[in-house]
């Protein structure tokens, strides 16, 4: 049965500043959008909730280090006796009026940006080398994309030249109100849980003597909820959704534990 996507819920998304506006207006100007900020800063969720609150079909792709130009586009396949061209995501997309949510751009090989190049600027128009055809996007669609400028920890940069065919928002980790909000709504927990979750994220990103890679994030507090609100203790929850993922360290691990045997 096909869903329309105005009849499935709306995802729930707690704005942390004007970017449900920009995201808007970017859209109406059909222009690309890029989301930078690290992992699990609501970055997905809000693309989720923009292509429903637009009513446009969201393709989302995760780019890693594989992704290729030809899985975006489309490739030949061998059906029977027959080659038949079948539509990459990217494709599909531009020919339909769909967003397109590139995941961590940046991890994908280089000719995927250069695939997408002529859709970032007034052409809007997607090359397709394999058929020699050039397709005119679709008046709704959108290409977006996400980047973690965390180069400084080893993650992949993106060229200032592609950067600029961007209109780019950052995201960060939300102020101790607002992700006591989501902590709530998301997970069901009590008040006092929440507040306590908020407080040891906000503890523990502070702590950047410890030198993680990546700190506490609203995802890894929201899982931590989810295990309390299902029946798991409070500490074990926090120490299986939220420390162990963070480090392999022993050292840090038991300064986390301490940490959080004084806080949870
Ligand atoms: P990212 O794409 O930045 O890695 P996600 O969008 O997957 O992050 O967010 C991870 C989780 O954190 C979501 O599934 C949601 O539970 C929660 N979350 C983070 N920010 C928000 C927000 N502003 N509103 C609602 N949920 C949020």
């Amino acid at each position: 049965m096909n869903t329309l996507v105005n009849e499935i819920k709306c995802p729930f998304y707690h704005a942390v500043g004007k970017e449900v506006e920009v995201f808007e207006q970017v859209y109406h100007n059909k222009l690309p959008l890029l989301l930078k900020g690290p992992t699990g800063t609501g970055k997905s969720r809000f693309v989720e909730f923009m292509a429903h609150s637009l009513n446009r079909k969201l393709i989302t792709i995760s780019c890693h280090e594989e992704t290729s130009s030809t899985d975006l586009i489309g490739r030949f396949i061998i059906k029977g006796a027959e080659t038949i061209w079948l539509d990459g995501p990217l494709t599909n997309a531009v020919k339909n009026g769909y967003i397109l949510y590139l995941d961590e751009v940046a991890e994908a090989r280089p000719d995927v940006i250069v695939a997408i190049h002529s859709l970032t600027d007034h052409r809007r128009e997607l090359f397709i080398d394999k058929l020699g055809e050039t397709y005119k996007a679709h008046e709704e669609f959108m290409l977006v994309a996400s980047f973690n400028p965390g180069y400084q920890r080893g993650f992949k940069e993106l060229k200032p030249s592609t950067r600029q065919r961007f209109v780019a928002i950052t995201f960060n980790y939300p102020e101790p109100k607002v992700e006591h909000d989501i902590l709530m709504q998301e997970t069901g927990v009590e008040d006092v849980i929440a507040k306590k979750l908020v407080a040891l994220g906000n503890k523990i990103r502070n702590l950047t003597e410890l030198g993680l890679t990546e700190t506490v994030s609203t995802r890894l507090l929201v899982d931590a909820g989810k295990l309390i609100q299902s029946g798991l203790a409070n500490r074990l929850a926090v120490k299986v959704a939220v420390l162990e993922p963070l480090s392999d360290e022993k050292q840090i691990l038991e300064a986390l534990y301490d940490l959080t045997d004084l806080m949870i």
